[in-house]
């Protein structure tokens, strides 16, 4: 451990559409002192997605292979269709090197890391509000009524996670809400 009080594994969670993602792209891109987690995935790349950046793209079956080696940290099917995991030796590294390890994961993840690492801290992104939540869940208006209703419900369980979490940040402004995490992670925000 490093000789601040802080922990070196941080993992940032909350309800689908909150702007995890967004949020994690902003730390990548302005905050090279984190150690963001690539996680290894069986879904598809999306255009401008790069193998080993935003995710070690794998098949089913190499997936498996790492589940059953034991080498996943955590792992979960996200949205019932895709597989995602954190690969513990490359986390371990990371922490052996002294590195503020952040990890971008959805809540099932969070729970496993809560049972392996119970040191970690565990940060809860929540949306401004649950209408503005609605509307980033189904504001693009391409699924039917039924599948938001679904998701809708999901949110809802989703949200009543947050009383787990050691600290809920606000996704209001995602400069705001990235500064506000990594100094959570004992690191100084930027000047701007
Ligand atoms: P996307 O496919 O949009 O990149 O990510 C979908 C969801 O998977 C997000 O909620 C993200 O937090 C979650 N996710 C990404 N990597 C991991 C991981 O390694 N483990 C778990 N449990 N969830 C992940």
């Amino acid at each position: 451990m490093p000789a601040s009080s802080h922990p070196t594994v941080t993992v940032l969670a909350g309800p689908t559409a909150v702007g995890k993602g967004t949020i994690s792209t902003y730390i990548r891109d302005h905050y090279p002192e984190v150690w963001l987690s690539v996680s290894a995935t069986t879904r598809d790349p999306r255009p401008g997605e790069q193998d080993g950046v935003h995710y070690f793209f794998v098949g089913p079956e190499a997936f498996q292979e790492l589940v059953a080696a034991g080498d996943m940290l955590e792992w979960a099917v996200v949205h019932g269709r895709n597989s995602y995991g954190t690969i513990r030796t490359k986390v371990q590294e990371a922490v052996a090197a002294g590195r503020s390890v952040l990890l971008e994961i959805d809540l099932q993840g969070a729970r496993q890391v809560k049972e392996s690492m119970p040191e970690a801290k565990f940060v809860f992104l929540a949306p401004p509000s649950w209408d503005e939540l609605v509307r980033r869940l189904i504001g693009r208006g391409t699924e039917s009524a039924e599948e938001q209703q679904r998701r809708l419900d999901t949110a809802k369980l989703e949200l009543a996670a947050e009383k787990e979490f050691d600290v809920t940040i606000v996704n209001d402004d995602i400069q705001r809400a990235a500064d506000e995490l990594v100094s959570h992670m004992g690191l100084t925000p930027h000047q701007r």
